[in-house]
């Protein structure tokens, strides 16, 4: 094993991490840590710090860590056969259960299921998708796709443009032409503050057909949406949203992109997202909980309206000129297969909307009152609290103000994850599905501390 003070060095001036602050990382200036082990909720580092991860590592180890399943599946598929290609009808037995297994789950009007790695390559098919389905359909000029500010659909060149957030733009020449964007579905940060729900619904509505009168019905081809905002906040819509928007977008023919890269596999309590607001997705996005990241690999879930006109593309113009070499990789399959069964088998998804709710509650609970706290919001097993520096008037920190990351950095010298939120007054939580109510209570507990030290 390497010396603490040798692995420090070659990490520093070797390894290009993403999402991090380069010059500062190199010269020493920011922490680096190594993670060695994790078993159910916890993680431990290099020097044997055991950390409850409060985030589910990016809100992707869905099922905790350490599950002997999933590595002892991955372990025969690898001695078994490591990899295959999926090109011109190849695949096994692994990547072909998988993909009965999400349909079975997935909402009735799905037809097939299209493997990637990552949730930022299966968006980028899903936009290639979409512009083939509509140059086979013969309109041409119908290939913008309309994204929300605080959405996060990915860091590629369109998956960044999609993703609303300003740093995934800055400097990097983003967002590409064909991407508009519409306002947030965030009730909390509502310009005027005597607004119902339902006008703020109503107002969310308003501006998207705004858009779509100026851009032109027939040049937007999809929206693109997370059933709840994630990276952007972890906001839930107010109620009705997703409904009203449904209605617009079928109204002018757009299809619906549900980007449940997150929400898929039950974080939210329910299997989907989309079934859990009554969204008609036409393609759905998936991920992170697919495999619970013990491998990577990702799918586009593609509706019956939409295959129905890629196999006639491919009957008029031949085989489709879309693959990857990993395209359902045979490790990522088998972990996928383990990972649903042991959903099913430890009844995850029951659990984590009881414990969910029981967090969320906690939170409240403790929070709630605090001067410095606006909101305390989640659905399932994602909750976040956002900080202000006045209630009254809702008076927002800035984003130099660091809340959020102070914040967390006490929670951490306690022991426990959470995630201070890119836009730096929020602190998200997204633990593993088997969470207990006393991990829970530990969360929420040391959280206050946390809040108490830094505010
Ligand atoms: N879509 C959503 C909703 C996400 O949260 C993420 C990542 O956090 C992505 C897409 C991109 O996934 P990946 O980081 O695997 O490319």
């Amino acid at each position: 094993m390497l010396k603490n003070d040798q692995l420090d060095q070659w990490d520093r001036d070797n390894f290009f991490h993403p999402s991090t602050h380069l010059g500062q990382f190199a010269r020493g200036e920011a922490p680096n840590r190594v993670i060695t082990g994790g078993q159910g909720c916890h993680i431990t580092d290099r020097e044997g710090t055991r950390l409850l991860d409060a985030f589910a590592g990016l809100y992707c180890v869905n099922v905790g860590y350490g599950r002997t399943e999933i590595a002892d599946a991955i372990a025969e598929q690898a001695h078994e056969l490591a990899y295959y290609h999926a090109y011109v009808g190849h695949g096994t037995e692994a990547s072909i259960t998988l993909a009965k297994m999400i349909l079975d789950r997935a909402p009735d009007n799905m037809s097939k299921v299209y493997f990637g790695l990552g949730g930022s390559d299966a968006n980028e098919t899903n936009v290639k998708l979409i512009w083939y389905y509509n140059n086979i359909l013969g309109r041409p000029e119908k290939k913008k796709i309309i994204s929300r500010w605080r959405g996060y659909h990915g860091s590629g060149l369109v998956t960044g443009s999609l993703t609303g957030l300003e740093l995934f733009h800055k400097k990097f020449d983003l967002p590409l032409a064909q991407v508009v964007h519409t306002d947030a579905p965030y009730y909390f940060r509502r310009d005027d503050l005597d607004q119902t729900e339902e006008q703020f619904v109503a107002q969310c509505v308003a501006s998207l057909e705004e858009l779509i009168e100026r851009e032109g019905a027939d040049t937007i081809a999809a929206f693109i949406g997370e059933p709840v905002l994630g990276t952007g906040g972890i906001v839930p819509p107010p109620a009705g949203y997703w409904e009203a928007i449904q209605q617009v977008l079928d109204r002018h023919d757009i299809l619906l992109i549900a980007d449940e890269v997150v929400t898929g596999f039950g974080r939210l309590g329910s299997m989907f997202g989309s079934d859990h607001y009554g969204m008609r997705p036409d393609i759905i996005t998936i991920a992170k909980g697919l495999t619970s990241a013990y491998a990577p690999l990702s799918g586009s879930i593609v509706s019956d309206k939409v295959w129905q006109v890629l196999e006639q593309g491919t009957d008029e113009n031949g085989p489709i000129g879309h693959g990857w070499t990993y395209s359902a990789h045979p490790i990522g399959a088998a972990a996928g297969v383990a990972n649903l069964k042991l959903l099913d088998d430890l009844n995850l998804i029951t659990n984590n909307h009881e414990v969910g709710g029981y967090l969320n509650k906690a939170m409240a609970d403790a929070l709630g009152d605090h001067a410095n706290v606006g909101d305390i919001r989640g659905e399932g097993m994602l909750c976040a609290v956002e900080f202000v520096k006045q209630r009254d008037g809702r008076q927002f920190f800035d984003a130099s103000d660091k809340v959020g990351p102070q914040i967390a950095a006490a929670l951490l010298e306690q022991g426990v994850i959470a995630r201070a939120m890119p836009q730096g007054d929020i602190l998200g939580f997204a633990p593993p599905f088997c969470l207990t109510r006393e991990e829970a209570d530990e969360v929420v507990g040391k959280t206050a501390k946390a809040v108490q030290a830094v505010l």
